[in-house]
């Protein structure tokens, strides 16, 4: 059993003009396909062979596998981030605006924090918003370095490797976070994740 590439939840080019075809082209057909070939190499004829992406993720860390653990954390937080973005106009629920005004103030001020992590992380990387426990916090983490290994539930990702964005605005990361943060993110996903706790699981078996 192999892990597959996990589908865009959307046609190509519907976050354009925020993020373009060719982008999304190239991020999922080529990088993030990348990192799923390499990690099924990687475990073909071992005993996680028939593990599930999240098991290889944890194993790998545990293990201190570098480059397992880059490939099968690439691909997890690829698969994490294409949900985490939507060209449809979501809200947070009534129970995480809740917690968003408890714990950052307003939807605006936790824009503010998430665009901050994202534009301030040095070199590549993810920022995230997590439930640590019933609380929400904002955190980023270095090249494959993923929220999964940590003791959180990831609500929403966004992906801050420049491959994310060079094509559509050069080196310029605050404009991509800022159109990504204002336009793009999943607020239904996110919702989804606080409300049931559990983290979201990479599919299993390839789309036909
Ligand atoms: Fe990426």
């Amino acid at each position: 059993m192999a892990i597959p590439l996990s589908p865009l939840p959307y046609a190509e080019d519907a976050l354009a003009p925020h993020i373009s075809k060719e982008t999304l082209e190239t991020h999922h057909g080529k990088h993030h396909k990348t990192y799923v070939d390499k990690l099924n190499d990687a475990i073909k004829g071992t005993d996680l062979a028939d593990s599930s992406l999240e098991e290889i993720v944890k194993a790998a860390h545990q293990k201190g596998e570098k480059g397992l653990f880059n490939n099968s954390a690439q691909a997890w937080n690829h698969g994490f981030y294409w949900n985490s973005l939507t060209p449809e106009k979501t809200a947070p629920s009534a129970k995480l605006a809740e917690a968003i005004n408890r714990d950052f103030g307003s939807q605006q001020a936790l824009a503010e924090a998430l665009t901050n992590e994202a534009v301030g992380h040095f070199a590549s990387g993810w920022a995230w918003l997590v439930a640590e426990g019933d609380k929400l916090k904002v955190i980023s983490t270095h090249d494959a370095a993923t929220a999964l290994t940590e003791n959180v539930v990831p609500l929403l990702t966004i992906d801050v490797w420049e491959h994310a964005y060079y094509i559509d605005v050069k080196n310029k990361r605050p404009d991509y976070v800022k159109t990504v943060v204002e336009n793009c993110l999943n607020w239904a996903f996110a919702s989804e994740n606080y409300e049931t706790g559990r983290v979201w699981a990479y599919p299993q078996e390839a789309a036909v």
